[in-house]
């Protein structure tokens, strides 16, 4: 835990007690602070109260006294509306923050020379924290990972000199940091999402802008427009801009081609990584967050050699396009993580002779956006309430079944494949869909892929024990 010594001795108010908020009830109490929580959530509130942290109705209490006012990232600060805690605090005047806020005035206020490694952007966060993370730890550093990613910021060990940070930050998380000071930060890309929280893409992109505009070393994705301006801005006000590219060669900055990394610098370019062969980082979009990792770890010190054993040794993250066994030329792959037809395309994109496993709770749209991507796909196994909607696109174009379970999809995919005669095939699940007509969640779905596929004869599984968060 980091108990945080800068609000010793002052006066806290602290709403929402989800897991991060209560981490860091904690904390603010282990570094000295007086601390007020509270949540809309009853039952949260006696859990805190049984804990000894001091809980009061925020409506009642004098705001006038407050250092500052600690929100959880899940509870809207601008939009849709302004939250009634957030009100309160603009009318006495108190500054709102969040946890990664605390964090960073821990680090200014105990270890700031420690390397903190920030990482947001619309898609693949998770994937380049953890590769991150990995690269670090692999090559014997003292590594901390957290934030959004699953571990709550305050729970990590605290800072101190030669401890390396990696945080995944989401927007919520970013509007409430408004001193975040990374020694790299990574703005992977940006396109329209969660705009309701937002407002508008601009709104959004300001505070992803945030991140890298406060960092040592900006690495920022250019291949979306928003994100390119961004980079184009922070240059412009001096900053240290470290450009990615997944799609052209860049004359400065870090760009893939193929499956080779390049850094270029004065249009002088020569390859950094190799993701060839790599599993679990196929893909361009792949691409795009290991240039982002290798960007970042240069960035604060790690050597070529150390971030290319990093890269060949990273295990993936669960339900994320993770290869999890593999009979003969047939690889198993989970992308239970998939629950729309846009997260699905990466992967019906990285591989080829699919055995796609789709379905579930349909979303809006259905599955017609990837009629690009069924050349790709072998045969289709249906599962859940969307397969007839499913079966009525894929039409003439795919051959599929109704398989109605995962079980029965896992078993009649494993065969088929099996008689494929191709050099490689894939049997994966990336249903495009929620998962809750069958499964709790799509966590719940992958393990139960994972069980399925484990228990194919001669299947050899890939994974050990689960890898990553969230
Ligand atoms: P996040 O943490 O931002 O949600 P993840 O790393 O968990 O992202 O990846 C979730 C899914 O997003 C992946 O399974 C993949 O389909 C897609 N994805 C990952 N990286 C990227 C990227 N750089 N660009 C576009 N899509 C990506």
């Amino acid at each position: 835990m980091i108990p945080i010594s800068t609000l010793n001795g002052k006066k806290v108010a602290l709403f929402g007690l989800g897991g991060s908020g209560f981490a860091t009830a904690r904390a603010l109490v282990a570094g000295g602070a007086d601390v007020m929580a509270w949540d809309d959530n009853p039952d949260s509130v006696a859990k805190a109260a049984a804990e000894g942290i001091a809980v009061a109705d925020l409506r009642t209490i004098d705001w006038n006294g407050l250092s500052v006012f600690v929100l959880s990232p899940g509870v809207p600060l601008t939009h849709p509306k302004p939250h009634w805690t957030v009100d309160l605090a603009h009318a006495a005047g108190v500054e709102i923050i969040g946890d990664v806020e605390l964090f960073v005035r821990e680090r200014r206020a105990h270890a700031p020379d420690c390397p903190f490694i920030a990482i947001t952007g619309t898609n693949g966060k998770s994937t380049t924290t953890a590769l991150i993370a990995h690269i670090l730890q692999s090559s014997g550093r003292d590594t901390q990972l957290g934030g959004n990613i699953g571990t709550a910021v305050l729970t990590l060990d605290p800072p101190k000199a030669g401890r390396f940070y990696v945080v995944e930050c989401s927007s919520y998380q970013i509007d409430l940091a408004p001193t975040l000071n990374p020694s790299a930060g990574i703005l992977l890309n940006l396109t329209p999402d969660h705009l309701d929280r937002h407002g508008t893409m601009q709104h959004y992109a300001d505070i992803k802008e945030r991140l890298v505009a406060g960092s040592d070393v900006a690495v920022v994705g250019v291949d979306d427009s928003h994100s390119s301006l961004i980079a184009d801005r922070i240059e412009r006000a001096g900053g240290k801009v470290r450009r990615i590219s997944r799609r052209h060669a860049l004359a400065d900055g870090l760009y893939a081609e193929g499956s080779r990394i390049l850094r270029a610098s004065n249009g002088a370019a020569n390859e950094i990584a190799d993701l060839d062969g790599i599993q679990t980082l196929r893909g361009g979009h792949n691409a795009q967050n290991a240039a982002a990792a290798i960007a970042a770890c240069l960035a604060v010190g790690v050597s070529e050699y150390e971030i290319r054993a990093g890269l060949k040794s990273f295990p993936g993250l669960k339900h994320r396009m993770q290869p999890v066994g593999k009979r003969g030329r047939v690889v198993f792959v989970n992308d239970s993580k998939a629950t729309n037809a846009d997260a699905a395309a990466p992967a019906l994109s990285s591989y080829e002779n699919i055995y796609w496993i789709a379905g579930g709770l349909p979303k809006e749209g259905g599955i017609t956006s990837l009629a690009p991507l069924f050349p790709r796909i072998a045969k289709a196994y249906l599962i859940g309430e969307a397969a007839p909607a499913f079966a009525a696109t894929l039409g003439d174009q795919v051959p599929y079944e109704i398989s109605g379970t995962l079980e029965r999809a896992v078993a009649h995919a494993a065969a088929d494949a099996d008689r494929d005669e191709r050099e490689s095939a894939a049997v994966m699940l990336s249903p495009a869909c929620a998962s809750f007509d069958q499964y709790k969640n799509f966590e719940v779905r992958g393990d139960a892929f994972v069980s399925h596929v484990a228990a194919i004869d001669g299947v050899t599984m890939l994974i050990g024990s689960a890898t990553g968060g969230k």
